[in-house]
């Protein structure tokens, strides 16, 4: 059997690895757009744009000499261009066609461009080592910068780029600063944070205007009339999950490519899994974007591949890093309704805090900020099925510990 996967990144490259551990002796080939050696993601907006760029090998997913030793094929710099899922053909720019048996979509996500933006120098998203480099070369140049979006990743390239003295802005459309993702008592931690480091937080602002000259970004204008003076715009404003090969070979599609437990879609033969899919039963009906949903669906595309049972569902986790703070959160914090509590219990550690978030007067996630213990707690109940009342919760005597463990 000859198993092709498209995309080698997180999900791609988690997956040949749990497929060799099932112990798959096939061919199995990996192929992506970007050459060389696939980088991690997460860095790139946080120790990445900080490094010296003569440092960018310790970023790198897997060794270069792990692919062989697998007896994984990784063709680099390679545009797959068309799916015949007719007679099982993979179809590339450079005019090159393999044949699979399974085919793999692991593609991703592209980030959404900001309307105003095009054929301007100095505007960055940022998804790719790539991007990072070019970022991170112009911030070199850079004193001011306006940052659009308040999600985690705009945040952590705030965060990053703050620390090392430019002059930073946030800008954010919502209320409040990681409004689709995060708890409230979260973002207004993270509002101060970035604030008390002496970067400039506005919510509640739309823009009005990009502004440039000679072609290269000068600012911008919010709707209010403000204008912010930046040498450089960030812009994070949420991705769109990669779909198109899937579309050409006929999968039905959402905001993802949709997929059953075992990852496959619904043209036979072809699975998808990481930022691009969206898991049918998923309990949390939500396209995921994050490194474990990345290698979770990976292991679970690899186990149905192989005719093993499926990994058990675990809740969600995520991290993120702002200066020195650490966060992590588990399961998907309920958006604002009447049933929705958020209880913040003290953590062990200095400044350590998690809060824990309700609906219908169930668990449903933890945010943990500089208190990997409460996290981990939360995490176990969010897994076990186990919820503590928002009192026993937001009770700093109360024994979670005792409580996971009782059951
Ligand atoms: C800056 C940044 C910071 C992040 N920080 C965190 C974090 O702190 N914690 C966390 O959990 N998650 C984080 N994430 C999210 C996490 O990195 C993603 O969820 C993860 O990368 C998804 O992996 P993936 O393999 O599905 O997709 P991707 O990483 O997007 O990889 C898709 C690959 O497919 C290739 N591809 C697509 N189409 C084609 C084609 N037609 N032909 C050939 N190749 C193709 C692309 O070139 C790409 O390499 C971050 C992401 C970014 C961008």
């Amino acid at each position: 059997m000859r198993i092709i996967v498209i995309g080698a990144s997180h999900a791609g490259i988690a997956f040949t690895d749990a497929m060799r551990r099932n112990g798959f002796t096939g061919a199995l080939t990996l192929i992506d757009r970007l050459d060389g050696v696939p980088l991690e993601r997460p860095p790139l907006s946080k120790a990445f744009l900080a490094a010296d760029p003569e440092d960018d090998g310790r970023f790198v997913l897997r060794k270069p000499d792990w692919f062989a030793s697998n007896d994984i094929e990784l063709i680099g710099g390679c545009d797959v261009t068309s799916v015949d899922p007719e007679s099982r053909l993979v179809r590339a720019g450079d005019g090159r066609v393999h044949a699979y048996d399974r085919l793999v979509l692991a593609t991703g996500a592209t980030p959404r461009r900001l309307a105003g933006t095009e054929g301007l120098s100095g505007v960055f998203e940022l998804r790719h080592p790539g991007d990072a480099s070019r970022l991170r070369a112009a911030a070199d140049q850079a004193g001011s910068v306006v940052v659009v979006g308040g999600g985690y990743i705009g945040l952590e390239v705030a965060a990053t780029l703050a620390k090392s003295g430019k002059k930073v802005t946030i800008v954010e459309a919502a209320p409040r600063l990681l409004a689709r993702v995060a708890s409230p008592p979260i973002s207004d931690f993270f509002a101060h944070l970035h604030s008390d480091a002496g970067s400039r937080v506005i919510t509640g602002a739309a823009l009005a205007s990009v502004n440039s000259e000679g072609g290269a970004v000068r600012g911008v204008t919010l709707e209010d009339g403000q204008q912010l003076a930046a040498d450089m715009l960030v812009v994070g404003i949420g991705v769109v999950p990669e779909m198109s090969l899937a579309m050409a070979a006929g999968a039905e599609t959402d905001n993802g490519i949709l997929v059953d437990d075992g990852m496959e879609t619904t043209v036979a033969g072809i699975h998808a899994i990481g930022d691009s899919a969206l898991r049918r039963g998923s309990p949390h009906g939500l396209r995921i974007e994050s490194v474990h949903n990345a290698q979770d669906s990976a292991e679970r595309a690899a186990a149905a591949i192989a005719g093993h049972e499926p990994p058990a569902d675990q809740a969600p986790w995520f991290w993120s890093e702002q200066f020195d703070v650490r966060l992590q959160s588990a399961g998907i914090v309920p958006a604002a309704g009447d049933t929705v509590r958020h209880v913040q219990r003290a953590g062990k550690r200095e400044g350590g805090f998690s809060v824990w978030s309700y609906a219908d007067d169930g668990l449903r996630a933890v945010e943990a900020v500089r208190d990997p213990a409460g996290y981990m707690l939360g995490k176990n109940c969010l897994e076990k099925g186990l919820s503590p009342t928002p009192a026993e919760a937001g009770d700093p005597a109360f024994d979670l510990k005792a409580f996971v463990a009782a059951k």
